[in-house]
C-alpha cells in the first residue's frame, strides 16, 4: 500500500535534501582541481569547510577566495596526506578548529604516466601512498567520531581507471583500485554505525592534472569520448553534493560514476 502525503516527508524537508548546513566538510586536495570545485559546491550549500592540502600558500588562497564567494568558514591546512604526523596534525588542527568532521572527501592524488616497465620502485610508491594510504590514514582519524555521533558521509575520489583498463597508467589504476575496494570494504564496517562510505569515479575531467596530457593525447581522449570532450571541474559537485547530504542516506559501498558514457563504450 503507498504511505500517504502525511507519512511522507514534508514539503520543506525534500526541498533541503541537499542542504548541508550546519555541517563540517574536510576536503583533501581541495587546493586544486576537482576538489577545489567540490568545495566550492559544498560550501555553497551550507558546509563550513576544511581545506587539506600539500601546498599550505595555495590551500590557504584557495580558503580564502571559497570563503569570500559563499560567506562560510573556510580555513585551510597544510599536510602530506601520505604522511601519518601530518594528517594526525590536520586533523587535530579542523576538530579544534571546527569541533567536528561530518563529511570527509579524500581528494588528493597525483599520477604518472608511462610504460609498466618504466617505473621506479619510488614512482609506484609514491601513488600507493597518496592514494590508498592517503585515504586510509584520514577515514581512521576521521571516522571514530562520525561513529560517536553515528553519523557521516565519507566520499572517495577514485577513477574509472579502477575498474577500466588504460595504458601506460597501471600503478594509478591499481592504487584507485585498492581505494575503491577500501571504500566497499570500509562501507561494511561503518553501516550500523550511521556512517556512509562511497567513491566518485570520474573519467576525463579539465584539471591542472590532466592539462599535463600533451595535446596529442588531448585530443585523442576527446576523440574517443561520446561526448567529445573533458569534463569539466563543476560536473562534479552535484554527485559529491548528493553523497555528502541526507539525500543519499540509504546510499553507502558504491560509487558514482561521472565520466560522460566513457567507460559505457
Ligand atoms: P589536481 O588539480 O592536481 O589536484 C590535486 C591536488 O592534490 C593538488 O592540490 C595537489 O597538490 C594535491 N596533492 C597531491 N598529492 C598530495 C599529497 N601527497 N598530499 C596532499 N595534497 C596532495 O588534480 P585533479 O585532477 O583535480 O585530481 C583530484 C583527484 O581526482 C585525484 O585524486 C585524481 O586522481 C582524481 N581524478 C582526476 C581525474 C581527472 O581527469 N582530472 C580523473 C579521475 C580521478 P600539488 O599541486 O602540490 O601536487
Amino acid at each position: 500500500m503507498n504511505m500517504t502525503l502525511e507519512q511522507l516527508p514534508g514539503v520543506e524537508s525534500v526541498r533541503n535534501l541537499f542542504s548541508l548546513a550546519g555541517k563540517v566538510a574536510l576536503v583533501t586536495g581541495g587546493g586544486s582541481g576537482l576538489c577545489r570545485a567540490i568545495a566550492w559546491g559544498l560550501a555553497c550549500n551550507g558546509a563550513d569547510v576544511a581545506i587539506v592540502d600539500r601546498d599550505g600558500t595555495a590551500a590557504a588562497a584557495c580558503a580564502a577566495e571559497l570563503s569570500g564567494g559563499t560567506g562560510r568558514r573556510v580555513e585551510s591546512f597544510q599536510a602530506d596526506v601520505s604522511n601519518e604526523a601530518d594528517v594526525a596534525k590536520a586533523v587535530d588542527g579542523v576538530l579544534e578548529a571546527f569541533g567536528r568532521v561530518d563529511v570527509l572527501l579524500n581528494g588528493a592524488g597525483h599520477n604518472i604516466r608511462k610504460p609498466l616497465v618504466e617505473f621506479s620502485q619510488a614512482e609506484f610508491d609514491s601513488l600507493m601512498q597518496v592514494h590508498v594510504r592517503g585515504a586510509f590514514l584520514f577515514c581512521r582519524a576521521v571516522a571514530p567520531g562520525m561513529q560517536a555521533r553515528k553519523s557521516g558521509s565519507i566520499i572517495n575520489i577514485a577513477s574509472i581507471a579502477a575498474f577500466v583498463a588504460i595504458r601506460e597508467i597501471v600503478p594509478y589504476s591499481a592504487a584507485k583500485a585498492g581505494l575503491l575496494q577500501l571504500t566497499r570494504a570500509f562501507a561494511l564496517e561503518m553501516a550500523p554505525f550511521g556512517v556512509r562510505v562511497n567513491a566518485i569515479a570520474p573519467g576525463f575531467i579539465d584539471t591542472p592534472l590532466t592539462r599535463q596530457h600533451p595535446g596529442e593525447k588531448r585530443r585523442q581522449i576527446e576523440e574517443t569520448s561520446p561526448t567529445g570532450r573533458f569534463g569539466c571541474t563543476e560536473e562534479l559537485i552535484g554527485p559529491a553534493v548528493f553523497l555528502a547530504s541526507d539525500a543519499a542516506s540509504f546510499v553507502t559501498g558504491t560509487s558514482v560514476v561521472v565520466d560522460g558514457a566513457w567507460s559505457a563504450q
